[in-house]
């Protein structure tokens, strides 16, 4: 993989070496990689190439400031839907909020407008937080995978693994004060998990890397599938409101 001169320079800021020979011969299964204290972590051969490169990319990740994350997102290439996406889909939204939204991946309309959340899943969304009293703006809005999965397939593993340090990345530089994650496979990616929706909903969560309380609830596409189910959509945001303004009480000693 040929990398550009800044993402080189990170890399070699941070004193590692990026240089993996491709098409080594494939006797040799050393990891490439020094231990990293990413969510990501796997045995790494020669092999997968690519795969050991975004190990590395964590650690440089993690360094990076907004403009400089969007950036990488939008040059990524460390997993297939680079290649069959229009544009990435970074996030939008206020860097400062006390909520963030977490869907699952860009649709047809994020892929070609490039922000997460613009289709009728969308306006539904839009709803949702006018109904608990926050405009759109207020928020952060982004998705456990950056780029669309062709014909809006689930993410693979390997897809949901190497885009999770961007998201971390978000998550670190936001600090919400509660992160509701819309469906399940936004939840069991955030919290990496198997537990079903039913199960995930109705309590605070708390991720393991951040200690952000993640709160669980359907996706807007399912409501629109299911509208009888938008009542307890309506509870988990209510649950959510609850958490929020607890956590605001307690940051100012009320
Ligand atoms: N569904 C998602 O999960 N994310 C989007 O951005 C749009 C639809």
């Amino acid at each position: 993989m040929n990398r550009d001169p800044r993402q080189q320079a990170y890399l070699k800021a941070m004193g590692i070496d990026v240089w993996v020979q491709r098409n080594a011969i494939s006797t040799v299964a050393a990891p490439v990689v020094e231990e990293t204290a990413s969510p990501i972590s796997r045995v790494v051969t020669e092999e997968v190439e690519d795969f050991s490169l975004s190990l590395n990319d964590v650690s440089v990740v993690k360094s990076l400031d907004w403009s400089d994350l969007k950036q990488q997102v939008e040059s990524c290439q460390l997993c297939e839907l680079h290649a069959t996406r229009t544009q990435a889909v970074f996030g939008v939204g206020n860097q400062q909020a006390d909520w963030l939204i977490v869907g699952e991946a860009p649709g047809a309309d994020e892929d070609r407008q490039g922000e997460p959340f613009v289709g009728r899943a969308g306006q539904l969304l839009n709803e949702m937080l006018k109904a608990i009293g926050l405009k759109r703006e207020q928020v952060y809005i982004a998705n456990i995978l950056k780029c669309r999965p062709p014909n809006n397939r689930d993410p693979k593993p390997e897809e949901a693994a190497s885009c999770s340090p961007y998201l971390q990345r978000q998550i670190e530089l936001i600090q919400p004060k509660v992160i509701l994650a819309l469906g399940r496979i936004a939840a069991q990616r955030l919290l990496q998990c198997n537990t079903s929706l039913a199960r995930l909903r109705g309590q605070a969560h708390q991720l393991e890397t951040t200690q952000s309380p993640v709160i669980v609830t359907y996706h807007p596409a399912y409501l629109l599938r299911s509208p009888a189910e938008k009542r307890k959509a309506w509870q988990d945001l209510q649950f959510a409101r609850k958490h929020v303004a607890q956590a605001i009480a307690a940051e100012s000693g009320l």
